[in-house]
Order: C-alpha cells, then sequence, then structure tokens
C-alpha cells in the first residue's frame, strides 16, 4: 500500500495531471486530498471533477469553502479575492455543495489529515513556525498528519522538542510525533515552481517528497484567456 498525498491543487490542471501520473507509476494505490482544489488558477471545475473520481479522503480548504458560499472576501488579498470571485462563476451549484460537504478534518487509517492546522482547522492559520507547529500537535491524536495551506513542503517532528526537517526523505520513528506539509501542486511558494506532493509508504514507515515539472506554459496561457489577473500567471514561474 502506498499513499499519494497531494493537496492545494488550485484549478492547475496540468500540474494536477502530473502529479496523479507519476504517483500511479510509482506504485501509488490510495489517494488522499489536502483541500484547496480551486482557487487562483483557470480550471476549478475540471479539478474538481478528477479529485472526485478518485473517491478518495478529501478535506475542506479555505478557497474551497470561500468559492462554494456566498461569503463576503474582505479578508482576502485582491488576487484570491479576483479568483475566487471567478472561480464562483465557473463552477456549478452541485459542485459548489459537493465542496461545502467537506469535512474540515479525517482520520485516515491511521494517519490525519487537515488543511491548515489541528488546533483551530476551521480559522485557516498558517503553521510556519515550530511554536505554531507546537499548537497543533496538542490536538494531534495521531503519529502523523498531513496538511497544506501554507504551499511550502516542509515537515515538524515533535520528540522532547519540535524541530523543522527539510523535504527530503523521512522515516517515522517510534516515540516522535509528525506533521507534514505537501507542499502544493498547483501554486508552489518555495521559488520552486515544480508541482509537489508526499508518497507516503506505510510499511517502511517511509514519507517521499516529490517535485515535478509540468506544462506551465498551458497552465498559464489558460489564465490569460480566462481574464484572471495576469500576476497570477506569473507567479507560477516564481514559484510563489
Ligand atoms: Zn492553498
Amino acid at each position: 500500500m502506498r499513499y499519494a498525498i497531494f493537496g492545494d491543487i488550485h484549478a492547475n490542471l496540468e500540474a494536477l495531471q502530473t502529479v496523479l501520473e507519476d504517483a500511479r507509476a510509482n506504485g501509488a494505490t490510495d489517494f488522499v486530498c489536502l483541500g484547496d482544489i480551486v482557487g487562483y488558477n483557470a480550471d476549478p471545475s475540471a479539478c474538481l471533477e478528477i479529485v472526485r473520481a478518485l473517491q478518495c479522503p478529501v478535506v475542506k480548504g479555505n478557497h474551497d469553502e470561500q468559492s462554494s458560499e456566498p461569503s463576503d472576501l474582505t479578508y482576502f488579498n485582491p488576487l484570491a479575492a479576483q479568483a475566487i470571485q471567478w472561480t464562483r462563476d465557473k463552477l456549478t451549484q452541485e459542485q459548489k455543495d459537493w465542496l461545502r460537504s467537506l469535512k474540515f478534518s479525517r482520520l485516515v487509517r491511521n494517519f490525519t489529515i487537515v488543511h491548515a492546522t489541528l488546533d483551530s482547522p476551521a480559522s485557516w492559520g498558517y503553521i510556519i513556525s515550530d511554536l505554531d507547529a507546537s499548537a497543533s500537535f496538542s490536538y494531534q491524536h495521531t503519529q502523523l498528519c498531513f496538511y497544506g495551506h501554507t504551499h511550502v513542503p516542509r515537515a515538524f517532528v515533535r520528540d522532547l522538542r519540535v524541530t523543522e526537517v527539510p523535504p527530503t526523505t523521512l522515516t517515522i520513528e517510534p516515540g516522535k510525533k509528525y506533521f507534514v506539509n505537501v507542499g502544493s501542486v498547483g501554486q508552489p511558494r518555495d521559488q520552486d515552481w515544480r508541482a509537489s506532493y508526499v508518497l507516503y509508504t506505510p510499511a517502511e514507515q517511509k514519507v517521499e517528497w516529490r517535485r515535478l515539472e509540468y506544462d506551465i506554459a498551458t497552465t498559464q496561457s489558460k489564465i490569460i484567456a480566462a481574464g484572471l489577473p495576469e500576476r497570477l500567471a506569473s507567479r507560477l514561474s516564481e514559484g510563489r
């Protein structure tokens, strides 16, 4: 059994297809989605249908929430707000109902999944420091939890204290807890434009981050053709 765990797709169809192909080629048997399927890029409907067809565990992201509810967008930055409004117009009511039905966190086999944080999953806080991670760890009842939201792949490990580890390959050791950010499929923000996701193999207790080049030029031209802000296209190449 091998899980492909991915999130923050943000309506980037080319990146999503590349990730799913790579996962299957690398023996993934199960898929898990950490939310933010839509928002920012130009293929919300296609990405939603692909994820839904996987019939895998999915948790809700803040863009999934905002794109499926008629709330006001004051607290979003102007670029995100513009993209959310555009996305609302593209999704059917039935697709919005599906997004709305997603839970904030879930237990999958013996690990937890959440989009943002476990201490307050519906508040969409950002886990950036060891201190943020400590707060989330106090609500983590499994050894391993996967999350997204910051679009920056990394992991926090709690032993005697909390430390951050880089996104290479991680072996899950007894007595420690792990909070693993899988990075973003569709809009990475760690100065690396390539799509990011994680393969988790329970039998080996191994977590492996994958980075993949995809057809970014097509994604960018779709953003422009859709009339979305040009900055949403240029930021993809910069990985931020
Ligand atoms: Zn996101």
